[in-house]
This record gives structure tokens, sequence and C-alpha cells, in this order.
């Protein structure tokens, strides 16, 4: 008569009801509001969040839409990608980045990502351009900001549109300047469990460029700014009034949440320090990481993922096969020297536990937990 035995989770993967419960008053409050005035498509409290979203972004405009593929793609098809047209983004990241690329027309040309920063190697960039090349989407991955510099002096160079993806990077920060304001166009998801997190589906675009912004709004409605005026054929991606209320709520705490999530990989940091066979993060100088992930490498990756799952702590790989090797990208007859560094990182890296919510215990949990495993013979 035994029971299978079932692991207690100690520490989950992310929480998202802890956050709610954070402030549940304000979002109750939200939601009732949206209902009472019906606004659940376009409207003022869609127009709100996209003007306070544009003020944190210095100023500049913000196109809401449904998700953070969808901006990529509204991006592109706006910058006016022609087919045969090459778009360079890095090997590691998750696939929105790239195919939408493929959605628009577009060819995709990856490039490696650096060792250190898991960001695209931009010392690599010019040797895939071509005079196909019309743009790179870098990509703020876990939530460490590329070399924005770099970039946009070849963007500059080789006259290439940039759109960033900031998806993993709300806040992040690159000599001082919030990411998202480098680039012809950023794109961000807030997805539940992004830095920033809708209830449901939601994306935005910042851009500086009136024109540009005028157009992703225009494409993202149908082809048309007022009723019945389609002046180009579009799609339908909307933030809807119930989410972008939702995300008002949450846009003033998002300082304090990113403050503690690095709080939290500094306290990482210091529980992990020293044990063999870890590596932790690293932080290029001039960048501010806003740890929507926080990614060890580890020889034995696999072996220690599930010594922690034995111990009720949930982990992730973001992402388990770089892009090139994926089978949707077979087409392009990718091996692993083409790519060694994402190569090399699929099969060693591994996401922790974060999130704003976590306790000082479920910290102390983790640590624990993988002191415990490098000990074993
Ligand atoms: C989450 C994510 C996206 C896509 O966002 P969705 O809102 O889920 O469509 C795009 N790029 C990166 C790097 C992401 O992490």
């Amino acid at each position: 008569m035994s029971q299978p035995s079932k692991t207690v989770v100690a520490v989950p993967f992310a929480d998202l009801y802890a956050q709610y419960q954070s402030i549940q008053p304000e979002i109750d409050r939200a939601i009732t509001g949206v209902i009472r005035t019906s606004a659940f498509i376009r409207g003022e409290h869609v127009q709100r969040f996209e003007t306070e979203f544009a003020a944190m972004h210095g100023g500049a405009h913000c196109v809401s839409c449904a998700n953070g593929t969808d901006s990529l793609y509204i991006a592109m098809r706006s910058l006016g990608i022609k087919p045969g047209d090459e778009v360079i983004a890095p090997a590691h990241s998750w696939i929105s980045t790239t195919e939408t690329i493929t959605q628009a027309g577009g060819t995709v040309v990856f490039c490696d990502t650096d060792q250190e920063t898991y960001t695209i190697d931009t010392a690599q960039i010019e040797s895939k351009i071509s005079p196909r090349t019309v743009g790179i989407i870098p990509v703020h991955l876990y939530g460490q900001p590329a070399d924005m510099e770099a970039i946009m002096a070849i963007a500059r160079k080789h006259n290439l549109w940039v759109i960033e993806d900031c998806a993993q990077a709300h806040l992040a920060r690159f000599k001082g300047r919030t990411v998202g304001t480098f680039g012809n166009a950023a794109s961000f998801s807030f997805y539940p469990g992004k830095n920033l997190g809708a209830m449901g589906d939601a994306g935005a675009l910042i851009t500086q460029d009136a024109p540009l912004a005028e157009r992703m709004a225009m494409f993202a409605r149908h082809g048309g700014l007022t009723k019945g005026s389609h002046l180009i054929e579009g799609i339908n991606s909307r933030l809807d009034g119930l989410q972008a209320a939702v995300l008002s709520v949450k846009l003033p705490h998002l300082p304090l949440w990113t403050a503690r999530r690095q709080e939290i990989a500094g306290a990482y940091g210091r529980l992990l320090a020293g044990i063999p066979g870890v590596e932790l993060p690293k932080v290029a100088p001039g960048r501010e990481h806003v740890y929507h992930l926080f990614v060890i490498r580890s020889e034995q990756r696999d072996a220690l993922a599930t010594h922690l799952a034995s111990r009720g702590i949930q982990t992730v790989i973001n992402y388990p096969v770089a892009l090139p090797f994926l089978p949707a990208y077979a087409r392009l007859k990718h091996r692993p020297q083409d790519f060694p560094n994402a190569h090399y990182n699929q099969s060693r890296i591994l996401s922790l536990p974060i999130f704003p919510e976590i306790t000082e215990s479920q910290l102390q949990t983790v640590a624990t937990a993988i002191r415990e495993f490098s000990s074993q013979p």
C-alpha cells in the first residue's frame, strides 16, 4: 500500500502568486476598474500604460501589442524588410528572436555568443555581414545588456538597423543608459514570468523615431490608425485593457523588484563562491544586469539538476539547444564548430530559482544542495 513518493517543492523556479499577494489590493482594484469602464480593447488603460512605459525610456514612443514575438515581427515589417534580406542574430536565444526574421520574409544569419556574457559576440558580427545584410537583433540575454556601443558602431558603419530584444532586460543599463534606447526600435515582452509580467500575454515596442512609431502602430492595427481607413495591410496585435491596467500597477514596483533581483544575485554569489565545478555569471564592465535569470555553468549540469530536483529545487535550462542546432534550422546545416561557444554552453548552463519574493532560507536551501552535490565523491 505504499504511495509513490512525491518531492515537495522547497524552492520553486518562480512564484507569480507571491508577487500577486504582495500587491493584491492594487491589482484587484485595477481589474475591477477595467471591467467597470469596459475598455477591454484600446482605450484609456492601454494609452496610460503606453505613456508610462515611454516615459520610463526617456520619452520615446511606445507601441503596445499582443506579445514580445509580435513586437519583433512588427518592427521588422515596419522597417521595410524584403525577401532575401539578411538579419544577424545571436546563436543562443529564445526562438522568437529569429523565427520572426523568417516570418517577415528575411534570412536568419547566426552569430556566436560571447563566452562571458552570453550576449552576441560583437567581435564576430562584421564577418557575418554581406551585401544583403539589413539589420542586427542583439538580445540582452538573461538580463545583461549586449555591448551596445560596439553594435551601434558596426550598424552605423554598414548602414544597418538595430532592433534590441529587451524581453529579458527591463531597466537593464549599458554605461548608465537604459536598454531599449540604443537601437532603431526595442522589443519588450510582458509574458507573466518576465521581470515585468502581465497576467497573460502582452508586449510593446519603444522607439525614438516618430515616423517609425506611426508605421508600427499602423501595421499592428490592421494598417490604419482610424477606423475604416486601411492605408496598408497589417495584422491584429493589441494589448488588452486588463493587461495594460495590471502592467500600470506593476510598473512603479519594477525598480524595487529589479534591485531585489540584483541583491539575490549578490547573495547567490557569496553563498556559491568557491564551490568547485560551479561557474557563476559574470557581468562585463559598464553593464547593469537585471537578472531575469541567474545562470550558472557546470560540467555535470544534468546530474546537478537531478540532485537539486531531488531536494525539491526547480531549475530550468535556458536554452538546452542553441538556435542553429534546433530541427527548426536544420535547413542551414550548421555544425557545432560553427558556433563553439553556444554549443559549449548548451550542455553546461543551468538557471537557478530567482524571483523578487524568494526568501533567504530558500537561497540557503539552494546553496546547501549545490555544496552537497559538489562534495560528493
Ligand atoms: C520571452 C522572449 C520573447 C518573446 O516574448 P513573448 O511575449 O513570449 O512572445 C522574445 N525574445 C526573448 C529573448 C524572450 O525571452
